[in-house]
């Protein structure tokens, strides 16, 4: 069997559904289970309507329920014609009555927990599985809805829930085998999963390649395919730089790293799962199927190029944390670090000296309040506008002199930190995030110009 997932664009309207229904006939035989996201925004829009709902404002939430509410309703009666619709509209409607319920209730309280968050938020994957699982159905490709809250079984740490492989692979066996078993295509919706006690769950933003990779892990896939709209995992974002191109085949750890530094092509944590079962993960485009794609491999062949991809993560602030001198004792790090943990903030990047701590982090509401309980240990400065540019390829292990070169290239650009070495594979620093077009464009010119035919398209 294999699983193919499609991210928001690619079940965005009916003309993407109807690409999904195509690409999910011609890969029948392969026995696929399909793993869909919520249409695109969708997520972003209940999100949305939660926070109004917190705030007491019902109106505002109530309202863009029914902008949602009427864009499934299109979007299905376009796929399913008059007869077929009338029936599924019902169903539909139940779904949309429970949502503005569930709002009332929030606004009513006005109060929004985690908890409730996820309850709204399942609403977007939960009904783009419907219909695509009825699109599939009405054009003749046999398949069946399952409740991804029967499979994924999760911790109870909401809006990031951590799977519980055990007891999810023995759910996915009994749940979707049967359906393979007698050709039937299991269709689920990503993102989402329940509690053992069946409470929903979700497992972070861009979490349906993550939920891909465990349904594939835990039923031994033949391959994992992420379906999204562009070409493949590119040199760098097509968005940003139209000239990149398209990597044909990169290391599970390569494209850990760059997710990781922001190519949100593919979710992180989405190789892990399948790099400790060797699966291998193609990255491959709705809109162009023909297109072979990029292969996600645990080890990549050889490369003459000394980078795989540049990738960019902006809305970055540094803070800077100052000891005076003397107070430098043992046990600082661990004081900041701590700091971050109690405000639930991660970090991406760290540099050091003996009295000061410079550290990233993304753009958020909490920095304020972090910053001032870490003024009871130090001085500190916090500079938002920043970005990490992250060049990552397993070259830089071997190759010596690639720093130089790299910097080189940028020497009129004011970089804020460096770091290199944690993983080998990555080359980071940290710029002014107006700074970003010009260096993407120059470093991707320098290192990007001549290709590897082997491993480049
Ligand atoms: P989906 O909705 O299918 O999950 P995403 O929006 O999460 O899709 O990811 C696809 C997007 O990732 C592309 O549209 C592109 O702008 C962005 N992206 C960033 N870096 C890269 C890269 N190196 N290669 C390809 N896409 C990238
Ligand atoms: N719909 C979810 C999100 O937008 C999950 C996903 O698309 O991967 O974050
Ligand atoms: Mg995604």
């Amino acid at each position: 069997m294999i699983v193919m997932k499609f991210g928001g664009t690619s079940v965005g309207d009916t003309a993407a559904i109807l690409r999904l229904v195509d690409i999910v006939k011609q890969r029948q035989p392969e026995k696929p289970v399909v793993v869909v996201s919520a249409m695109s925004k969708a997520t972003d829009q209940l999100l949305a309507m939660a926070k109004a709902a917190g705030e007491g404002d019902r109106k505002t939430a109530l309202k863009l329920s029914r902008t949602l509410r009427e864009r499934h309703y299109n979007t299905a009666g376009e796929l399913l014609g008059t007869a077929l619709f009338t029936q599924f509209h019902g169903d539909l409607g139940i779904d949309f009555e429970a949502l503005d319920e569930l709002l009332r209730g929030i606004a009513a309280v006005g109060e929004l927990t985690p908890r409730t968050t996820d309850h709204v938020a399942a609403y977007g994957e939960m009904l783009s599985s419907k219909i695509v699982t009825a699109a599939l159905s009405a054009h003749g490709v046999p398949s069946t809805l399952v409740d991804s809250r029967d499979c994924i079984v999760t911790d109870s740490a909401h809006m990031r829930a951590a799977p519980l492989f055990t007891e999810t692979n023995e759910r996915l066996t009994k749940n979707l085998q049967p359906l393979l078993d007698k050709s039937s295509v299991p269709v689920m919706g990503g993102f989402i999963g329940a509690t053992k006690t069946g409470v929903t769950t979700t497992i972070g933003r861009g979490g349906s390649d993550y939920s891909a990779a465990i349904v594939g892990a835990g039923l031994n896939a033949e391959r994992i395919e992420i379906w999204t709209d562009v070409d493949g995992m590119m040199t760098t974002d097509p968005n940003l730089i139209p000239e990149a191109r398209r990597i044909k085949v990169i290391s599970f750890d390569e494209a850990a790293e760059l997710a990781y530094f922001g190519a949100k092509v593919l979710h992180p944590a989405t190789v892990l799962p399948a790099i400790q079962k060797n699966i291998p993960v193609y990255v491959l485009n709705s809109r162009n199927a023909a297109c072979e794609g990029t292969r996600i491999a645990a080890r990549a062949p050889h490369c003459k190029n000394f980078f795989k991809a540049i990738a960019v993560k902006k809305r970055i602030t540094i803070v800077d944390v100052a000891a005076p001198r003397m107070l430098l004792a043992h046990g600082f790090l661990r004081a900041i670090f701590e700091a971050f943990d109690r405000h639930q903030v991660p970090v991406d990047v760290v540099s050091t000296s003996e009295v000061s701590v410079s550290l990233t982090v993304d753009s958020n509401e909490a920095i304020p309040a972090l910053a001032a309980d870490l003024a009871k240990l130090a001085d500190v400065k916090y500079e938002g506008r920043k970005a990490i540019v992250c060049l990552v390829g397993e070259n830089l292990r071997e190759t010596p002199g690639i720093a130089a070169r790299v910097f080189g290239e940028l020497s009129d650009v004011k970089i804020r930190m460096i770091s290199q070495g944690a993983s080998e594979i990555n080359l980071t620093f940290v710029i002014e995030e107006d700074a970003v077009p010009g260096v993407v464009q120059r470093l991707h010119k320098a290192f990007f110009s001549e290709l590897d035919s082997a491993v480049f398209a």
